[in-house]
């Protein structure tokens, strides 16, 4: 099975300290300070509140289950085309947040929803010496 070959990601103000985390090997999300409303994708404001003054960065524990799932059989995208069939899908993660994902090294027919998964991550080649990841999971022995 070949791996997919992920585009490498655009960092923003908003976004950096997600890829960086990922880098080293850290899942990272957002907690707000004024309502803890744990987040992700990575924002400059609570999704709830609205507040910006107060996110803080935490390394999340990288475990989850597959919230939903689809075996991508076909897609022509660069990078993608020859991974198929792979799986995509929703994990909800313990801290809360649900996010879309890829499922790895297992065979797609043992995905199912509420399977255990914990993060990977797959290292992107950059030249500005930078190490940034993309976050994947694969299934977890509990
Ligand atoms: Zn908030």
């Amino acid at each position: 099975m070949t791996e997919i070959d992920h585009p490498s990601p655009h960092a923003s103000w908003e976004t950096r300290g997600y890829w960086e985390g990922a880098g080293r090997g850290a899942l990272v999300l957002q907690k707000c300070g004024n309502c803890s409303l744990v987040q992700h994708r990575p924002r400059g404001v609570c999704a709830h509140c609205l507040k910006s003054a107060d996110l803080e960065h935490f390394p999340a524990s990288g475990r989850g289950e597959v919230y939903s799932y689809t075996v991508t059989e076909q897609n022509q995208a660069k990078g993608f085309a020859e991974a198929c069939p792979y799986v995509m899908a929703y994990v909800t993660l313990e801290e809360g947040p649900r996010l879309l994902t890829v499922i790895v090294d297992c065979d797609p027919d043992v995905v199912t929803i509420g399977m255990p998964v914990v993060a990977g991550f797959v290292n992107q080649e950059r030249d500005d010496r930078e190490v940034f990841a993309i976050p994947v999971f694969r299934p977890s022995a509990t």
